[in-house]
């Protein structure tokens, strides 16, 4: 059966264009469950549902329809049918996914959906998967476990450009905020047995060598 590779770690450590690399490079499937944390928090917002209130998100979090495509060089969701990949990326979802992933009925229907996506690509080659608990919650058994960071200014400048020019010092509080969220939910934690990815130094394509090397051994 096929190969599951976990990538945890922070946000803008570089994380999804590595994630994306490896799976292309490998011929893996590739999913990233943020996004499906982020279709959750667009829902909830575009449903009036107060995202600080976790009961009213608990009691709305079995409606919302979320698919995720696993082609790693054009990755996709989809929310009740529409594509809602632009809309995953504003600030408003940036602001208020934290509190939404904090719900425990929230974790636990994205996992069960994540777990099935896994499963599915297990009949074919494999999947890298890409996220904060994937080697300690999703899939402990994964076959290669990373872990990957980036300093905290490299990070900052990064997401800036992804998100085209956005001021670098705005984006590095936002990132430390939810990290800070993250953190102290306790979701973040370095899985069992994983390989820790530094990826300041290095070019995306450096590290994508780095982990294809790993993921071969
Ligand atoms: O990876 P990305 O920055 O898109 O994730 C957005 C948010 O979704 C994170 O800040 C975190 O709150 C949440 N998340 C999570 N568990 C995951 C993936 C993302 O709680 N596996």
């Amino acid at each position: 059966s096929g190969l599951v590779i976990a990538v945890d770690g922070t946000s803008g450590s570089g994380k999804s264009s590595t994630s994306r690399g490896v799976a292309d490079r490998l011929g893996l499937r590739y999913l990233d469950t943020g996004a499906m944390y982020r279709a959750m928090t667009w829902w909830m917002l575009a449903h009036a549902v107060d995202v600080h209130d976790a009961s009213a998100v608990a009691a709305r979090v079995g409606e919302p329809v979320i698919v995720s495509g696993t082609d790693p060089l054009a990755p996709s969701i989809m929310l009740d049918g529409d594509d809602v990949s632009e809309e995953i990326r504003s600030d408003v979802v940036n602001a208020h996914v934290s509190p939404v992933a904090t719900v425990p009925a929230v974790r636990a229907r994205l996992i069960a959906l994540q777990r099935a996506v896994i499963e599915d690509a297990l009949d074919g080659a494999g999947i890298v998967v890409e996220g904060r608990d994937i080697g300690t919650a999703v899939w402990p058994d994964a076959d290669l476990k990373l872990y990957v960071t980036a300093d905290p200014a490299a990070r900052a400048a990064r997401r800036a450009l992804e998100e085209g020019g956005t001021d670098a010092d705005a984006v590095r509080a936002s990132l430390e905020t939810r990290d800070h969220i993250d953190s102290t939910r306790g979701g973040l934690a370095v899985p069992d047995g994983a390989v820790h990815v530094d990826t300041t130094p290095y070019s995306l394509d450096e590290v994508i060598d780095q982990i294809v090397a790993l993921a071969e051994r």
